[in-house]
C-alpha cells in the first residue's frame, strides 16, 4: 500500500507540464513589449491584469469601472477584484502549455492566490524574473509613451511616480516571497530589446 501511494505520488508530479512565468518589474519596464516575445518563442498565454482592467473600463462594466478610480490615481485595484478576475481568465484558458503573468502578482497576497490556483491543478510557478529598471528612466519612458498611447496614467508625473512608489512599498516583496522559494531572477531591463530578450530566453530554456 505504501509503495502504491509513493508511485501515486511520482505520477502526480510529473504531470506537472506547464511553464509558468512571472514577468516582473516597474511599470515601464518592458515587461508587455518582452511577453510579447515569450509568448510566440514559447507557446504561452500572456494574462497582463492591466490590459484586462482597461479592456472591462473600454466595455464599460461594473468591474472596469469600480477598478478606474484606482487606475487613475495610480493605486492598486483590491485584491479580492483582481484575483477573482484572473482566476476566470486561467479557467478560460483551461489547455494553455503556460502563462506569462505580466503586472500580476503585485500583492503578496496575491501571489498566495495564485500558487494556490495553479497547485488546484497541479501546477506551479517556474520562475519569476524581473526587468531591472531605475526610476529617473522609468519616469522617462512613461511619460514618452504616455503622449502617444493616451494612457491617463501615463500622462501626470505625479501618478507615475505613486505607481513607481507602490511599487517599492507592495510588489517589491513578491519578488522576496518568490525569491525565499528560490524561484526568483533579474535581467537588466536596460538596453537592446533582442538583448534583453536573449538575457531572458536563457533563464527560461533552463525551465524547459
Ligand atoms: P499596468 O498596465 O500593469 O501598469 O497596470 C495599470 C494599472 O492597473 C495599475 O496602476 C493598477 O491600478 C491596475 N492593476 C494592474 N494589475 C494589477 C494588479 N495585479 N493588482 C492591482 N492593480 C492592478
Amino acid at each position: 500500500m505504501k509503495n502504491k501511494l509513493h508511485l501515486r505520488h511520482n505520477i502526480h508530479s510529473s504531470t506537472k507540464t506547464m511553464l509558468n512565468l512571472i514577468l516582473f518589474g516597474p511599470p515601464g519596464s518592458g515587461k508587455g513589449t518582452q511577453a510579447a516575445k515569450l509568448v510566440e518563442r514559447f507557446n504561452l498565454v500572456h494574462i497582463s491584469t492591466g490590459d484586462l482592467f482597461r479592456n472591462e473600463i473600454a466595455q464599460g462594466t461594473p468591474l472596469g469601472l469600480q477598478a478606474k478610480a484606482y487606475m487613475d490615481k495610480g493605486n492598486l485595484v483590491p485584491d479580492e477584484v483582481t484575483i477573482g478576475m484572473l482566476r476566470n481568465k486561467i479557467e478560460h484558458h483551461a489547455d494553455a502549455a503556460g502563462f506569462i503573468f505580466d503586472g500580476f502578482p503585485r500583492t503578496v497576497t496575491q501571489a498566495k492566490a495564485l500558487d494556490a490556483l495553479l497547485a488546484e491543478k497541479g501546477e506551479a510557478i517556474g520562475q519569476l524574473i524581473e526587468l531591472y529598471v531605475d526610476d529617473e528612466e522609468i519616469v522617462r519612458r512613461i511619460m514618452a509613451r504616455g503622449a502617444s498611447s493616451g494612457r491617463t496614467d501615463d500622462t501626470d508625473e505625479t501618478i507615475v511616480r505613486n505607481r513607481i512608489q507602490v511599487y517599492r512599498d507592495n510588489t517589491v516583496p513578491v519578488a522576496e516571497y518568490y525569491g525565499s522559494l528560490g524561484k526568483s531572477a533579474q535581467v537588466n531591463g536596460v538596453g537592446a530589446i533582442p538583448y534583453i530578450f536573449d538575457n531572458l530566453c536563457g533563464i527560461v530554456a533552463c525551465l524547459v
